[in-house]
């Protein structure tokens, strides 16, 4: 059987490496693929049904299932399933190629080939140089939106840079895997978590070895927060409990507040990471005492760490728990009965 001469595909880009992505350049090669031809007519319903969608059938191929579509906007051939033609809107490979390395070219990237594990992935080199893999979709919307594409290696080597500036060095992601967190690891050897926002200002203090932020003493402690009809419990860290709970809670005046309970640690680096902890068992054990966001709104201007009054004896076993791990030092911190 003779196929049309149908147009060449484009050449590649050079830089395109064959060898590690042979898949991908057997489809750039297949622009007139031949295909094991197979004895039959065919019928004029399904010519007219490929006519209306863009393709001429050039004859079957294959088995009985399938035929070689010519698509009018490349003019290369692929061989579809009938019913395909029949029953849906085929989709040309080629063109869909050309649009995924068009797309890549309007972000300043290269297509290198696709993901053989997920189609709807492929590999690309950067503007940068280095390799990312993406969703073809998503190149498809930065393309639109005349973005970019973000390169996560250079992205941590400028979160590096930036932590180099005030003597700390990053590790990798935060230990608990905390999104907009990572690990780093200061001169005098400590390790800690640090949000990248405060890094790029250098507004971090070291827990080993200065006495900023969250290397001074701080708190974790319970509020009872008396909204109309629906009283609830809030359970924090701060240095300043009795400033937290009447100055930054966004608290109407009219609304009954108490401090319930306030036990002290040595650091803000602890209290913080005992608070995170008390709120993933809480949450993970008791989700029926977790108050949603929706059912107190703007009344308290957090997003979480609400509970049901139910909870305060849970919450106190848990202070309870903390407090054995870190003993009073007898020190007493300013503002708790404030
Ligand atoms: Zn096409
Ligand atoms: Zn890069
Ligand atoms: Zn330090």
């Amino acid at each position: 059987m003779m196929l049309p001469t149908v147009s060449p595909m484009p050449a590649e880009h050079p830089s395109t490496p064959a060898a590690l992505f042979p898949d991908y350049v057997r489809l750039s090669r297949s622009a007139s693929p031949t295909y094991a031809p197979f004895d039959g007519k065919v019928p004029a319903k399904w010519r007219k049904a490929a006519r209306k969608k863009g393709f001429t059938i050039v004859d079957r191929v294959k088995d009985r299932l399938h035929v070689a579509l010519l698509c009018h906007d490349c003019g290369c051939t692929h061989a579809k399933r009938v019913s395909v033609v029949l029953g849906h809107s085929p989709e040309c490979p080629h063109c869909i190629k050309h649009q995924r390395i068009e797309h890549a070219r309007t972000v300043g990237a290269v297509l290198l080939g696709r993901d053989p594990k997920n189609r709807h992935y492929g590999f690309y080199q950067l503007s940068c140089g280095h390799r990312v893999r993406r969703q073809y979709h998503r190149v498809a919307r930065a393309a639109d939106g005349g973005h970019s594409l973000g390169c996560e290696t250079c992205r941590e080597e400028r979160y590096r840079a930036q932590a180099n500036k005030f003597g700390w060095d990053l590790l990798g992601p935060a230990s608990r895997g905390k999104p907009g967190y990572r690990s780093y690891r200061h001169t005098c050897g400590q390790t800690q978590d640090i949000m990248v926002g405060n890094m790029v200002w250098g507004d971090c203090a070291c827990s080993g070895c200065s006495l900023g932020r969250t290397a001074r003493p701080s708190h974790i402690y319970i509020f009872r927060i008396d909204l109309p009809g629906r009283p609830v419990l809030k359970l924090g860290y701060s240095a300043r409990p009795a400033k937290r709970l009447r100055h930054q809670l966004g608290i109407d005046k009219g609304i009954t507040t108490e401090v319930l309970r306030v036990v002290n640690l040595p650091t803000g680096h602890d209290a913080r990471a005992e608070e995170e902890r008390a709120h993933r068992t809480l949450t993970a054990q008791f989700p029926d005492m977790v108050v949603a966001k929706a059912e107190y709104g703007d009344a308290i201007n957090v997003t979480r760490e609400i509970y049901r009054p139910k909870a305060a004896p849970l919450i106190r076993r848990l202070l309870d728990e903390i407090e054995t791990r870190f003993p009073d030092t007898g020190e007493r911190f300013p503002d708790i009965a404030a």
